[in-house]
């Protein structure tokens, strides 16, 4: 069966970039996550094979994945001040195994699950409204800092 068919996130990782693609290397694609969640710094690190297991993923990519929560996590405190960054993978409605990377910042209110759930599912937050240009500078920043750190732990 081909998964790609049926894959949001293998689709997308065929397609043009869209705007919040950070970065990518032969195993790993990081993008900013969406505008409506309303969340600046709100990362995504997706494995670029379909994969949708963590026991499925070979010893390249686990380390690829966690040398990026690493260098994302922090980025997020040096650029935004995140007092907390959350990691989970759901991988529900999407299959395609993927790290959601949700910074919280000193002065957010809503906190933990809560902040999770908002980050996931998309939750629109009327106050503080986020930009895309917000999203914009701080995708910059990201790849400034990537491109002058990141060092692949493969030969
Ligand atoms: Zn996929």
């Amino acid at each position: 069966m081909n998964k790609v068919e049926n894959c949001p996130i293998c689709l997308k990782h065929i397609q043009p970039e869209n705007k919040n693609y950070i970065f990518e290397n032969d195993l790993i694609k990081v993008y900013h996550g969406p505008l409506e969640s309303n969340i600046i710094g709100y990362l995504y690190i997706e494995t670029k094979r379909h994969v949708e297991n963590w026991f499925e993923l070979n010893e390249h990519e686990m380390l690829e994945m966690s040398n990026m929560v690493k260098m994302l996590s922090s980025i997020l405190k040096k650029e935004i001040n995140a007092e907390r960054v959350y990691t989970v993978t759901i991988s529900e409605a999407i299959r395609h195994l993927h790290i959601h990377v949700i910074p919280r910042g000193e002065n957010e209110n809503v906190k933990g699950l809560k902040l999770i759930e908002k980050a996931t599912q998309k939750k629109v937050d009327t106050k503080n409204e986020l930009t895309q240009m917000d999203i914009d500078i701080l995708i910059s920043c990201v790849k400034e800092y990537l491109k002058i750190h990141y060092r692949p732990y493969r030969q």
